[in-house]
């Protein structure tokens, strides 16, 4: 181990890293074994971690791998995956894998962009649960971007979930089109796209999105954060949101959400 690995601080708190963690999870990414190729598993991303925030993960990445390669519509590959290391993960668990994933577990068929009909489980995933995955997945991207521990509060929006609560369904939307909407388009990044990728975005005015998640091409997650030392309103919308005050944002293209 080299000087600089020396004196590592984990990605999550300041505690000397004992290890390193793959952020997204490593299970993600198809292995060799089943795709027959490794190309998707290029310069996989990793954080310096300490025990705690490595060793109770294992259970996490299995439930994240299920929710996102086994329930979230998704490409081949995603689907793929789901076919090799997701059904082996159900095999060894049976179907309480599937009821820690989800409420009310159903298989359906979805048809993707270019016409291929596949099954795919759709239910009420443990939204708690995912929220705190990917909030491990981007504070780790957080510190490979910026060499720093993000302290502060994530706000996470999954694309690919419909809310209950309309007023979140709502911001989910604003999220999406704020996103589309972006002048200076963002650089995407990740080795392997068609698994993964991420773009960060600077803050606009309101602060509200800094960062867009993509697993398989084809699921979201938004994520804004919201530094604990900002001072002002940064995240504006989200403020005036929560506080009930009656909200309207406006966006070039003549859309137009309301809340409140
Ligand atoms: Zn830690």
């Amino acid at each position: 181990m080299g000087s600089s690995k020396k004196n590592q601080t984990c990605y999550m708190c300041s505690n000397p890293a004992t290890s390193k963690e793959h952020v997204p999870p490593a299970c993600l990414f198809p292995e060799e074994k089943d795709i027959k190729t490794s190309i998707f598993r290029n310069n996989l991303i990793t954080v310096p971690s300490c025990d705690l925030h490595n060793s109770k993960k294992s259970k996490d990445d299995e439930f994240l791998m299920g929710c996102l390669a086994g329930i979230v519509g998704n490409n081949v590959i995603g689907f793929f995956h789901n076919m090799t290391k997701v059904r082996r993960a159900l095999e060894r668990k049976g179907n309480d894998y599937i009821h820690t994933l989800m409420k009310d577990p159903q298989t359906k068929t979805m048809q993707n962009e270019k016409g291929h009909v596949f099954p795919v489980l759709v239910g009420r995933p443990d939204l708690e649960r995912l929220r705190s995955c990917f909030e491990h997945i981007s504070c780790g991207l957080f510190f490979h971007k910026f060499r720093k521990i993000f302290t502060g509060t994530c706000h996470i929006i999954m694309d690919f979930i419909t809310y209950e609560n309309p007023e979140a369904e709502k911001y989910k939307l604003l999220c999406r089109k704020r996103f589309e909407m972006e002048p200076n388009k963002p650089k995407t990044e990740g080795s392997n796209p068609e698994i993964f990728s991420y773009e960060f975005i600077e803050p606009d005015e309101f602060g509200l999105i800094a960062m867009r998640l993509t697993f398989y091409e084809g699921a979201n997650v938004f994520i804004a954060f919201q530094g604990e030392d900002s001072k002002e309103p940064k995240n504006l919308i989200t403020e005036l949101i929560s506080s009930g005050v009656k909200t309207i944002v406006n966006f070039k293209d003549g859309s137009e959400f309301e809340f409140n």
